[in-house]
């Protein structure tokens, strides 16, 4: 018979109770005793979502993040937090956030731990520490808690935990000793660890190792070698765990260590299953993650059965079937999405009907496809009506995409002769100071804007409030004396969805939450169809701002690169196809704002470099086509207009080759955190256009002194020629307020004219 199983369930909830149950504890307004009660109720629930499967997953469930736990469990807990008095779970939300209810100073007692994204997901872990010293010891409680949970409600309970190398790999090493060093000190943890699993009555563990997608180096593949033959003599059978991609050159070692199966990800790497078929020891089960755990569509079971059958007549009683990964990075459960139009919801597939989808692939191998006819059948019409929608494919967006010539990617006029007809035109001081579009976003702004939504609120007077507060920005920005304004985006609740909203060929769920970090969440739209470009979308707000003032303002849009990862994308062409059409959208967009007279237009990029791909030997394809697409959005304009572009993540050293080819005439990026230590690129590489480096961190209510900004303005001005250096803070100003955002621009301003200043009495001398 194949086996059922999941790799882990989303833990937020399907109303999001674990995000509210957090945050009002953390207020203090609620005790730990209801918070773990909460936990508890949660787990239950999502084990009864899970009951069908023969192997339900213990331990996936976090109350903020699985590799926090991993580090709690193998009693790695930063010094700092150690120290401090108070239960675990104080200690817990401190290195998650800087602080735990019962710290009641205004201001958090600790630094959280740094967090960073848990490999192309949209999911930040809360990266573990090392030092050469770093001692484990084993603290199984929460994790055993689970599993006895999980014993009363099913016979057979298989705990996740993560596996010690890609632990290792996941963390920083904080005096730079090399972290392999730990292995044998964590394997010791490990092993103790396994035992007291297999004391609670365990026989299966998934130990997860996805740094086996990775490109791993000889040392690291040592280190996987030394892991698993270490911990062969385990008393538990291990399922070691790979998801997100292909093994490549790492498939013969995944398929020798000596564990007790092997979990494959089959939607990323079809190819290797036969490969690894054929590798595999006959002692082996191998489990195959036939469903996408990544997106929110249903599966093409037929498809599936067609290529799945000769498997398991290859491995019969070895085969398991999951989905590809966790599904931690779905939403819970389509059924809640009654408001959806009725034929794009019967496209989808949630937490829960993914796991309906291994359940009946699992019951037509066991019993003939015969055992499932309806929901076959079902599932058919489902797929072809996806296939065949009128909804979906828009003949003529595909046309104009067969159009599209590499000119239209093209400036008219290479940078320096456009910056000369620029100048002359802008006329603008050295060192221009501007901003990166958002200004604070009031609790009325968003007040106003739900109301309208609710139908509470007529147009005309939705309209005017905006207009008010553009008019409010324009009025501030003049009165601080910037050089470029914006119009401040009152209108946006957030930059992808304002613009997938006014395109065709995105769809919005109520509940599709997902979980981005601890208990924030993200509700990624769905790009379901052809995207398309009808009426004008901001002009109307971006000319009414410019009618206001004399000064240039700058249009501002989303790119194409940043509308695709932030948004659940269809998965019947190329994402490189369906980045191509949103390109084409916003290039009508960037037409339109610059028929309307708008000589300025940004459009931002936040996400461009999320995209990059886990292997660096595939970078360069993602580039070349995400660098493309940017380009067929931005540069159909006349070489009077200013094209701006903005990133908000560090990092960007190894990808600026790539950030040049935009030829954006200006971008802005995120600097300050990193005190400019960014701008090193530019020692070995000439950014040739202008370039605006974050000179204070919008993350932090401080605001930055004059001083603190002229110094990293020299710094930048040692690299960035002085024509070419824009003042701006590091991102959006949405989440501050305005008596955050006015000294802060001031000192911003004030630096700025020092710095030209400083240079004119240089050249004078
Ligand atoms: N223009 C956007 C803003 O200012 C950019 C946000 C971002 O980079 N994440 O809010
Ligand atoms: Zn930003």
């Amino acid at each position: 018979m194949v086996t059922t199983h999941n790799l882990g369930f989303p833990r937020i909830g399907r109303n999001r109770e674990l995000k509210f149950a957090l945050e009002t504890y953390w207020k203090g307004e609620q005790t730990e005793h209801a918070l773990l009660e909460t936990a508890d109720t949660l787990r239950r629930r999502h084990w009864q979502d899970q009951a069908q499967l023969d192997w339900i997953p213990a331990g996936d469930f976090s109350l903020y993040d699985h590799v926090l736990d991993t580090s709690f469990m193998l009693g790695n807990v930063p010094e700092r937090v150690g120290a401090l008095a108070g239960s675990e779970l104080d200690s817990y939300f401190r290195v998650a956030r800087g602080r735990s209810p019962a710290d009641k100073a205004a201001c958090g007692c600790v630094h959280a731990g740094e967090m960073t994204k848990w490999f192309d997901t949209n999911y930040h872990y809360i990266v573990p520490e090392f030092a050469s010293d770093t001692c484990f010891s084993l603290n199984a409680g929460r994790l055993l808690d689970q599993i006895y949970q999980a014993q009363r409600m099913h016979p057979k309970v298989k705990p996740v935990i993560l596996g010690p190398v890609s632990y290792l790999w996941l963390g920083k090493s904080k005096d730079d000793s090399d972290k392999l060093e730990l292995l044998d000190a964590l394997l010791a943890i490990y092993a103790q660890l396994l035992n007291e699993l297999k004391i609670a009555g365990i026989d299966w563990v998934q130990i997860d190792e996805p740094v086996l997608v990775m490109e791993l180096s000889e040392s690291w593949k040592h280190a996987l070698r030394q892991a698993y033959y270490q911990l062969q003599t385990t008393p538990v059978k291990l399922l070691l765990t790979t998801y997100f991609g292909q093994l490549q050159d790492n498939l013969q070692l995944a398929c020798e260590l000596p564990v007790a199966g092997l979990h494959l990800d089959a939607v990323n790497a079809p190819d290797e299953v036969a490969k690894v078929i054929d590798w595999l020891p006959v002692h082996k089960i191998l489990s195959l993650g036939v469903v996408n755990g990544r997106n929110i569509w249903r599966t093409d079971l037929t498809a599936v059965l067609d290529w799945l059958e000769p498997v398991h007549v290859r491995l019969r009683d070895r085969l398991w079937l999951a989905p590809s990964c966790s599904l931690l990075h779905v939403p819970v459960d389509a059924a809640s999405e009654t408001k959806l139009d009725r034929e794009i919801y019967s496209w989808l597939a949630f937490a829960v009907q993914k796991l309906d989808e291994v359940a009946v692939l699992a019951k037509a191998l066991n019993h003939g496809r015969e055992s499932v006819t309806d929901i076959l059948r079902d599932n058919r019409a489902a797929i072809s009506s996806r296939k065949q929608s009128s909804r979906v494919h828009q003949p003529p967006v595909k046309a104009r995409l067969q159009q599209i010539t590499n000119a239209m990617g093209n400036r008219r006029s290479p940078y320096p002769q456009r910056a000369t007809v620029q100048q002359n035109q802008f006329r603008l001081p050295l060192f221009p100071t501007t901003t990166i579009g958002s200004f604070p976003q009031t609790q009325q702004i968003r007040q106003t804007r739900r109301d309208f939504r609710a139908g509470q609120l007529a147009e005309t007077d939705y309209r005017r409030a905006m207009q008010q507060e553009i008019e409010r920005c324009v009025r501030e920005q003049e009165a601080l004396g910037l050089d470029v304004l914006v119009h401040g985006e009152p209108e946006r609740n957030d930059m992808v969805e304002y613009f997938g909203e006014h395109l065709d060929g995105f769809a919005f769920t109520q509940f599709g939450w997902v979980q981005s970090y601890g208990s924030r969440c993200v509700k990624p739209p769905v790009i379901y169809g052809d995207v398309s470009h009808g009426q004008p979308i901001t002009t109307e707000w971006i000319q009414y701002a410019q009618s206001l003032t004399g000064k240039p303002m700058k249009g501002m849009l989303t790119g194409p690169v940043t509308m695709l990862n932030w948004s659940f994308v269809r998965d019947d062409q190329l994402r490189s196809e369906t980045c191509l059409q949103l390109a084409l959208a916003i290039r009508d967009e960037v037409s339109a704002l610059e028929q309307a007279g708008i000589r300025m237009i940004q459009i931002d990029e936040a996400a461009l470099r999320e995209g990059l791909p886990l292997r660096k030997s595939q970078w360069n394809t993602y580039l070349d086509w995400a660098i493309r697409a940017f380009r067929i959005a931005a540069n159909g304009v006349a070489d009077q207009t200013q094209i701006h572009t903005h990133m908000c993540y560090s990092e960007f050293n190894d990808i600026i080759e790539a950030i040049a080819r935009m030829d954006a005439d200006v971008i802005t990026i995120e600097t300050s955190r990193s005190a400019m230590e960014l701008l090193d690129a530019f020692d070995r590489f000439q950014y040739p256009n202008e370039i605006g480096p974050g000179v204070y961190d919008i993350h932090s209510p401080n605001i930055p002194s004059v001083d603190s900004i002229v110094r990293l303005l020299e710094k930048a001005a040692r690299r960035i020629p002085p024509e070419r250096l824009w003042v701006n803070p590091d991102c959006g100003l949405k989440t501050r307020t305005w008596e955050e955002v006015k000294p802060a621009l001031s000192n911003m301003i004030t630096a700025s004219r020092q710095l030209a200043n400083q240079l004119s009495r240089a050249a004078a001398s």
